[in-house]
């Protein structure tokens, strides 16, 4: 008979009649903390023990995962195996490797005694890998799990779901002579409950492929991970176990054969209460649309039956101000509510507690990141238990009616108009809120007389500006023109990513008479605050301030008289000459427009560069090696782990969603300009794009470059091709954030912004990937690490427009008129074209080898007039463009 045989020591044979298998899932890194834990101290004991608890608690497969950016995954598996099969209690059960690596489930294949099966393996890169890997399988006799997963991404309805295992079935069935009880279809659970509407169906959709499988597939099992399901509960295990085991039975019924489950910790369907069992299948089965709503209100009233078991540390033991002070300086939010509760008891007033306790553990806190004893992260966790404190008491301020706090003083912030990014403010803010000032954060794209009324209806004492992109300079400016005439003296701070104290000095300070200060990072804005408003130093400090910004200008103006600029003319004289005629151009595989929709996050994380994270965080190093640096280390390690749990949640219930396209076209170069066709006869312009040449005057024999150098010119015959693209990771990041709002967590919603920022520029790489490999094709043999591709090794370029090689931020429209962004991809540009959602990246391929990324640097008067008139503006106009850029 056609039965699905495994082993470990022993023997496990599902027959027909045999019941659901239970696959213990706590030995793995991913999923359970403690595990991931205990691998990484490399106490292999205590491991075990995690693997022996789930054959006590009824695993009759054990899973194991060690797939963790931290953990050497391979020599990790290997060692836990072999330490693990001389245990008889637990080897007796067949092994289950789970591993998104081949090279990790093929290391531990070569370890197992028994026969075991390989999770998984799918047509995520393509049939011919998916044979592969299936016949190495089958060559090291084991089973396989096949995800539900192919070149499009993971299946997640019933017909993309049916229709994968199908055709997987066809290809291990008919090419690799796969034998079909040994294959084992995962379907894919999602969480469900979430509150998006295109998940409600996800359990569902699984049961009922799961029966058409068991019909449909002769002899193929099901299996999936369950603990998936109830994503959206977790931290209340009540009802997580009432979903998994009420989305058990359903799914058994329809023919579910095994599932990988926290075995020891499933309820027993018929003694879920009934209302709740009720409200939990309402879900599961989708049965109306309010399911969500109600489960989750009946959630909130269901307690955990192990959350009171919660260990007791040491500090517990202290009197209410010191336990106050220690969740403070440590940003540990759990025992807030209970410590303020208490305070509440001792203290005569809510107020006293504010001004007291909490702000003596506040000032502690400033105090030890003022002198660098503490890090940005830790303080952004101190932050947040801080304002979750303040937000138990607001309630009692209010009846007790008894006045408010003293602030250290008001402070409005704002990223001005025309501009998304807001992650730098919202680090300030933090900071600043922790030294006591009081915040008032108008958020992102806030026009000049937004911010001056408020800041005069608040009567604040400070405003702070922000801005990322260049052209936000310019509107700095004009906040500051603005609040001259208006004759208003409130002292200005300027911030942000492309801000510097020289641009401050030379162009926003002359346009107010008040002070106009540059900040350049959040730990700066404390001092410079305190100082601006400490009545004793204030004076002096400002006149300082306005002496040293005066003196840098004219330094500046001096020193910028003296460098020497080449006329457009010359400057193109000596432009990069390539020599067409013997270069040889590759014409696109794929030329027109490609859309990606929806590529896997999982996908992305791979490419993610870690380290511009750590510098969001203010922590500044390589990743990895940052991990040792002596001083932070430690919390950027800490840090990364929170990132990696926040990416996990995210890529589980797809709370963001990606959305890319590129297009590739014929393209000569026509003097600086490139034009680009829609046809291979080249005679439909499509759109022209302007690029810039660097003026300054260079050693002999360096040219003088732009970006249409990279291209071969139109009087030359040969037709070239350039390359444009965009994509966002940032669709539906609102939902997220919002959440972590109301819980007053800064700290998780900046973490969000900054992955999703990560995951943009990740996209961005994968994409150019893509182009290079398969649908430009160029370098279709190219065989890069990670690294290789952060360190740029391979041939061609990504340059956006913004960006040093092409200032002029307009040229963005162009891109999005061709590829019809905004309708493709719902990334939509403001008034000084930036990208909204934030998480987006744009710009254009160039393929030839000489192709680099440069600096333009300034560019003289006599360019500004030509490329006005290239591009049809007036001079003014891309004066204002090109305003940081000018030599004039
Ligand atoms: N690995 C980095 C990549 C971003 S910075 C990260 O994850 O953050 C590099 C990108 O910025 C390039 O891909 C390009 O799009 C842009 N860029 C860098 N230097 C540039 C220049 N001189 N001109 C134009 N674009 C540039």
């Amino acid at each position: 008979e056609k039965y699905t045989r495994l082993s470990g020591l022993e023997p496990l044979v599902l027959r027909p009649d045999s019941n659901f298998i239970n696959i213990g899932e706590r030995t793995n890194v991913a999923g359970s903390r403690k595990f991931a834990r205990l691998i990484k101290e490399e106490n292999y004991e205590e491991a075990l023990s995690v693997a022996r608890q789930q054959v006590e608690g009824g695993a009759q497969i054990i899973d194991v995962n060690m797939d963790e950016g931290m953990i050497d995954s391979e020599s990790v598996m290997v060692k836990f195996l072999n330490l693990l099969g001389t245990e008889p209690d637990i080897a007796r059960l067949p092994v289950m490797l789970d591993s998104s690596k081949w090279s990790v489930i093929e290391a531990g294949l070569q370890c197992l005694q028994g026969k075991g099966i390989v999770n998984s393996i799918s047509l995520k890169e393509g049939e011919e890998l998916f044979v592969e890997h299936a016949r190495k399988a089958l060559g090291y006799g084991a089973a396989v799990i096949v995800m539900a997963f192919d070149e499009h991404g993971q299946a997640d309805t019933y017909e993309r779901k049916i229709e994968i295992c199908e055709r997987a079935y066809k290809i291990l069935r008919d090419k690799v002579g796969f034998p079909a009880e040994d294959i084992i279809f995962d379907p894919n659970i999602f969480a469900v409950a979430t509150g998006l509407e295109e998940h409600n169906n996800y359990a569902k959709d699984f049961i009922r492929a799961t029966r058409w499988i068991k019909h449909n597939l002769p002899y193929a099992k099901v299996s999936g991970g369950v603990s998936n399901i109830s994503f959206s509960f977790r931290g209340n295990d009540t009802v997580r176990e009432a979903m998994h085991s009420a989305f058990l039975y359903h799914a058994i019924k329809a023919g579910m054969d095994m599932g990988i489950v926290n075995a020891g910790q499933l309820a027993i369907y018929e003694d879920i209460p009934a209302d709740l069992l009720e409200r939990v299948e309402d879900v599961l089965l989708n049965r109306r649309p309010d399911a969500t709503e109600r489960l989750l209100e009946f959630a909130a009233n269901v307690k955990s039956p192990d959350s009171s078991a919660k260990k007791v540390d040491e500090w517990r033991n202290e009197n209410i101000d010191g336990r106050l002070s220690h969740s403070l300086v440590k940003g540990v939010v759990d025992y807030i509510e209970e410590d303020i509760n208490e305070a509440l008891k001792h203290y005569n007033s809510a107020v006293e507690i504010i001004e007291k306790p909490l702000m003596d553990g506040m000032n502690k806190v400033g105090e030890l990141f003022g002198s660098g004893k503490m890090f940005l992260p830790q303080v952004v966790k101190s932050a947040r238990v801080m304002k979750k404190a303040v937000s138990i008491l607001i309630p009692h301020i209010e009846k007790e009616n008894s006045g408010s706090f003293e602030s250290a003083g008001k402070i409005l912030l704002a990223t001005v108009k025309g501009d998304v990014h807001d992650i730098g403010k919202n680090i300030v803010a933090v900071v600043l809120g922790c030294n006591n000032f009081e915040i008032i954060d108008l958020g992102v794209m806030v026009p000049a007389e937004k911010i001056i009324t408020e800041a005069v209806n608040n009567n604040v004492d400070i405003i702070g500006l922000s801005g990322l992109i260049t052209p936000s300079l310019d509107e700095m400016v004009h906040v500051a023109g603005e609040i001259e005439r208006l004759n208003l003296s409130i002292p200005l701070l300027i911030g942000g990513a492309t801000t510097s104290r020289i641009h401050t000095a030379v162009k926003i300070a002359p346009a107010y008479s008040g002070s106009t200060i540059y900040v350049s990072d959040a730990s700066h804005s404390v001092p410079t605050a305190s100082n601006l408003l400490n009545p004793k130093i204030s004076p002096e400090f400002r006149k300082n301030i306005k002496k040293e910004y005066e003196q840098l200008k004219t330094r500046h103006e001096k020193s910028r008289s003296k460098k020497e600029y080449l006329s457009l003319e010359e400057a193109r004289e000596n432009r990069l000459k390539i020599d067409w005629s013997n270069s040889y151009i590759i014409r696109p595989q794929k030329m027109g427009i490609s859309i990606f929709d929806e590529v896997p996050l999982e996908t992305l994380r791979k490419y993610i560069d870690w380290t511009p994270f750590f510098r969001v965080w203010e922590l500044k190093g390589r990743f990895p090696e940052i991990f040792n640096d002596e001083e932070f280390g430690e919390e950027a390690k800490k840090l990364y782990d929170d990132a990696n749990e926040l990416l996990n949640k995210i890529i589980g219930v797809k709370s963001l969603k990606t959305s890319g396209i590129i297009g590739l076209f014929p393209a000569n170069a026509v003097g600086d300009d490139i034009e680009v066709y829609t046809d291979k006869n080249r005679e439909n312009v499509a759109a022209t794009f302007c690029t810039i040449r660097q003026q300054y005057k260079k050693d002999k024999s360096q040219p003088n470059i732009a970006l249409a150098d990279f291209i071969a010119p139109k009087d030359n015959q040969k037709t070239d091709y350039i390359g444009l693209f965009a994509c966002t990771t940032g669709i539906g990041i609102e939902k997220i954030t919002e959440s972590f709002r109301q819980d007053h967590d800064d700290y998780n919603i900046i973490m969000t912004k900054a992955i999703a920022d990560r995951l943009a520029e990740a996209f961005a790489e994968y994409l150019h990937k893509m182009v290079r490999t398969e649908y430009w094709g160029y370098s279709n043999n190219e065989n890069m690490t990670i690294d290789d591709l952060i360190r740029e090794k391979y041939d061609g370029i990504r340059p956006a427009p913004g960006y040093p090689a092409q200032p002029d931020h307009s040229e963005k429209l162009k891109i999005w008129e061709i590829l019809d962004v905004e309708k493709n991809c719902a990334i939509s540009l403001t008034e000084s074209y930036a990208m909204l959602p934030a998480s987006s990246v744009s710009g254009l391929y160039f393929a030839s080898p000489n192709s680099k990324y440069f600096t333009t640097g300034k560019i003289g008067e006599d360019q500004v007039t030509d490329y006005a008139s290239r591009k049809g503006i007036t001079k003014n106009e891309a004066e204002k463009l090109l305003g940081s850029n000018l030599n004039y």
